[in-house]
């Protein structure tokens, strides 16, 4: 008894609940649609670069929800943790990586 409620506790720590899963889904769905408003609006060119490229990371970022995939490091394969997950919802990469500079081959 002990022992079980043990194990799901440190596998819960590691990898995101469905839950967990679901609200940041909502979060890059609700930065989408806003990045979507910006683009649509006759922005300068400096903003709309920087506007579609985020949309591009929040994009890929409901693809690997899809693919369940997310929240995976592209780096190590290590599981990102949800509180940095719910400060930067379509990053790839660990803090770790993201600290040495390492860069998944998939994206710049
Ligand atoms: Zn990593």
């Amino acid at each position: 008894m002990y022992k079980a409620t043990k194990v799901k506790r440190r596998r819960a720590r590691k990898t995101l609940t469905r839950e967990q899963v679901l609200e940041l889904r909502d979060q890059l769905r609700d930065e989408l649609a806003w990045l979507k408003r910006r683009l649509d609006k006759s922005t300068p060119a400096a903003f709309t670069d920087d506007f579609a490229q985020r949309s591009v990371r929040v994009v890929a970022a409901l693809d690997r929800i899809r693919q369940g995939t997310y929240g995976n490091c592209a780096v190590c394969g290590e599981p990102i943790p949800f509180e940095r997950l719910e400060c930067v919802p379509d990053t790839t990469r660990c803090v770790t990586c993201r600290a040495n500079g390492f860069t998944p081959s998939e994206s710049s």
